[in-house]
């Protein structure tokens, strides 16, 4: 037997609860990975409220990195004993051992530690996406400016780090002065606190009047509005989060009023369908995280039995960067 976090129901951090489990062996595509840490993210707390619905009893967690310990049928990129790191559905990374599938799981190159692994996979992946993938019909060129919510998150100092690095002017926003500094120290070039300034009228004020080509949006109901306001003609609002509540459904005709704007709502598990997507989108994390332009800020780290005090945590908005539950 061992120790798995489980949920009964869906609700609050008290719902998280350690039981043991019995884990078998890997059936065809599959494999068995022993944890040496593991991810937290805002997603799990979607699972475990019922915002994103899951069946019950339900395993939470979608990050990890450890050892694999048994490679089932046709399995051919993992052997066992590899060190390997994934951001994977189904949810169920909060545990010391488990069976899933192989096709997310990518061999984790030496020089990454265990836990930047598992801090790194799912916000990496995600950062990887935004930037490099979820681009406007113009294109985005060096000196471009684009804005992006919660900047001090786990998703938020990566991509400020990485978007320096692609040469991009980000205007991260954040919910304390201490949090804007901290997104300013990983390469955003403005930072706004949204707490106590209007953010519209700052990205207004910084772009010149112009607005961003891009915003990137994971806070949603909250900043939805004004972000619409902050873009550009024919500017993308890319939405890929629901941290303050889900956005409301609006009228498609306001995007003309606006600026012909375009919106698209976006998720990782749609980019790592297969395996070869997956390891060439994990190969780029890999190299900008080897080149020492990102780095990966593991700021909280929690034992498996404190995995509510974590969950308050992170929903109190008191994380910034990545956060991890480490196993003994
Ligand atoms: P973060 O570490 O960024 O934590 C969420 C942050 O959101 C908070 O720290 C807080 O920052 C901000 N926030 C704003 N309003 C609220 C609110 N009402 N309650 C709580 N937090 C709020 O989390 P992650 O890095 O794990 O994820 C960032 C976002 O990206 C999440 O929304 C997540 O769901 C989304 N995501 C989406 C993916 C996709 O593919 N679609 C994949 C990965 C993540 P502040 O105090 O500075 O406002």
């Amino acid at each position: 037997m061992t120790l798995a976090v489980q949920i009964r129901q869906h609700g609050g951090p008290e719902e998280l609860q350690i039981v043991d489990v019995q884990v078998g062996e890997p059936g065809p595509g599959e494999v068995r990975i022993r944890h040496r840490a593991v991810g937290l993210n805002f997603i799990d707390v979607y699972h475990r409220t019922g915002l994103y619905p899951l069946n019950m009893p339900a395993s939470i967690g979608m990050e990890g990195a450890g050892v694999i310990e048994a490679v089932g049928e046709g399995v051919t990129h993992l052997r066992v004993g590899d060190r390997a790191a994934y951001a994977s559905q189904p949810p169920g990374s909060y545990c010391e051992v488990r069976v899933m599938p192989a096709k997310c799981v990518c061999k984790l190159p030496d020089a990454i530690s265990f836990e930047t692994g598992a801090a790194m996979m799912l916000k990496g992946l995600t950062a990887q996406y935004l930037l490099k993938k979820t681009r406007p019909v113009e294109g985005l060129e060096p000196g471009d400016f684009v804005l992006f919510h919660a900047a001090a998150g786990g998703v938020g100092l990566i991509a400020c780090q990485w978007a320096k690095a692609l040469g991009l002017q980000l205007i991260g926003t954040a919910g304390s002065d201490a949090k804007c500094q901290l997104a300013l120290d990983n390469g955003a070039a403005y930072a706004i606190n949204y707490a106590k300034e209007d953010f519209a009228a700052r990205v207004k004020e910084i772009t010149g009047g112009r607005g961003v080509k891009v915003v990137y949006d994971s806070v949603g109901k909250d900043t939805w509005d004004k972000s619409l306001d902050c873009l550009r003609p024919f500017g993308l609002m890319a939405s890929f989060g629901n941290a303050s509540g889900p956005v409301a459904p609006f009228a498609p005709g306001m995007l003309g009023a606006k600026g012909s704007l375009y919106v698209t709502r976006q998720t990782l598990f749609s980019h790592i369908t297969t395996r070869e997507a997956t390891q060439a989108m994990a190969d780029d994390l890999f190299a900008v995280v080897a080149s020492g332009q990102v780095k990966i800020h593991i700021a909280q780290r929690y034992a498996l039995r404190d995995v509510q005090q974590a969950h308050r945590d992170l929903e109190a908005r008191k994380t910034t960067g990545s956060t991890i539950l480490t196993l003994e």
